[in-house]
């Protein structure tokens, strides 16, 4: 089965509001199993809505259309879906009963603008709206079911969720679809692209990519006819995957890089120290924020000044002077002296620019040294990463985690 999604209104067009709607709809559609070839927007018009309904008629077995059912003289649907069905519009008892209803339970007087809301083609199913004034209906129109429902967001939610979505359910004409994530670093879109190239030809499995800033999610699909085709088709397509890239995978489905880590570190039941200078407290932050953090994480030093270094984490003076604050050698004694005062089995340390001020020729902006010790010895890196200032912190802290990710994989 395919479906559309249809939203009105003229606040959509011109960007004032954003269409949450369609993509919950979209959301809520797709995880039935039913395919969603095109969606579409205009404006608080009869004859563009009447347009839009015959063009989706034609392509899709169901169209979701929200907005404009309000009491204003800009809410035109039912006039549109009238002149679609070819029916009159004309009062609909049960619309009525219900705006009067709802009136009486909220408390409010009914507005007699309010009863142009129970104006319905003739012939439409009431489609039932427990938290508004708005019924919603559907119709048939050339062998495609339309289902109306008002445009404010949560009224939309509930009726899709308790009308549309188990009427479509109930259809019999869905697929079983699966949906696999892999979310990847270290490798461009374009390389990833070639490396997987081909990886699925002749099956019924897509490969799209989506950049997540900084990681590249890819995202497999399959669809079948019964949940257990569904389900060895996405395995075995996944496993295909899961060789060519190995640990440039950082995370899968739900998992995050951040999640992945903690699971690391519970398994492997390390501990650690972090001394930060320019992600100011970001990798702290993203590793306390998820619970249980506290059976690994002991302490945070976040130095940003020379002074918080030398006191701190007993980076020498010297060593400052000579080197500079963002080098790898105050990286290691960074890292060195955060692990001393921490007592943890690892430390990682950070220090870089993230700009805008302080690159020179010798280190641009977003020069970062990373450090990480452990008892028998402490590694260095350079790396040097680009974007605005938000972005070299975020893309620095999402390197430290990758960089303890393959500090405590198992190694083979
Ligand atoms: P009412 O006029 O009774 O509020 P309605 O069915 O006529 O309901 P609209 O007037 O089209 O709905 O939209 C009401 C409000 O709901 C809009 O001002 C907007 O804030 C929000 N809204 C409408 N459509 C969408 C959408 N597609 N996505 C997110 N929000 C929307």
């Amino acid at each position: 089965m395919r479906a559309a999604i249809l939203s009105i209104g003229d606040e959509l067009l011109l960007g004032e509001v954003v269409d949450t709607n369609a993509a919950a709809i979209a959301a809520g559609i797709y995880a039935l199993g039913i395919h969603l070839p095109l969606q579409m927007t205009v404006g608080d018009n009869v004859h563009d809505i009447v347009n839009a309904c015959r063009l989706l008629a034609a392509r899709v077995e169901a169209v979701v259309v929200t907005g404009g059912l309000g009491p204003t003289v800009d809410d035109v649907t039912a006039m549109a879906a009238a002149e679609l069905a070819g029916m009159p519009l004309e009062a609909n008892p049960e619309a009525l009963a219900h705006l009067r209803a709802f009136a009486e339970r909220v408390a409010v007087t009914l507005h007699p603008a309010n009863e142009k809301q129970a104006l319905l083609p003739a012939g439409a199913g009431i489609i039932a709206n427990p938290v508004g004034t708005a019924c919603g209906f559907s119709l048939i129109h050339a062998g495609c079911r339309f289902f109306f429902l008002p445009g404010v967001p949560a009224e939309m939610a509930v009726m899709l969720q308790g009308t549309v979505l188990p009427a479509l359910a109930a259809s019999g004409m869905l697929k079983s679809l699966r949906t696999k994530v892999f979310k990847v670093s270290g490798i461009s879109e374009a390389e990833l692209g070639v490396m997987l190239q081909g990886v699925t030809e002749g099956e019924e499995v897509s490969i799209a990519y989506c950049v997540d800033f900084p990681e590249i999610q890819v995202k497999v699909r399959t669809e079948a006819d019964d949940e257990k085709t569904a389900e060895a088709m996405i395995a075995a397509a996944g496993g295909r995957i899961r060789d060519i890239l190995g640990d440039r995978i950082v995370a899968e489905d739900a998992d995050t890089i951040d999640t992945v880590v903690a699971g690391l570190f519970r398994t492997r039941g390390f501990t650690l120290a972090l001394a930060e200078s320019c992600t100011g407290g970001l990798i702290a932050k993203r590793i306390t924020d998820l619970a249980g953090s506290s059976a690994y994480f002991l302490q945070g030093f976040v130095t940003y000044s020379n002074l918080a270094k030398i006191e701190l984490l007993r980076v020498p003076g010297k060593l400052l002077e000579e080197k500079g604050a963002v080098s790898a050698e105050v990286a290691i004694a960074m890292a060195r002296g955060a692990r001393e005062r921490a007592g943890s089995d690892l430390a990682l340390a950070v220090t870089g620019i993230a700009g805008p001020d302080g690159g020179t020729a010798e280190k641009p902006v977003g020069t970062v040294f990373m450090a990480v010790a452990d008892k028998n010895d402490c590694r260095v890196r350079r790396f040097q990463f680009h974007g605005d200032r938000a972005q070299i912190r975020l893309v620095t802290s999402f390197a430290a985690l990758n960089w303890l990710r393959r500090e405590l994989l198992p190694k083979p």
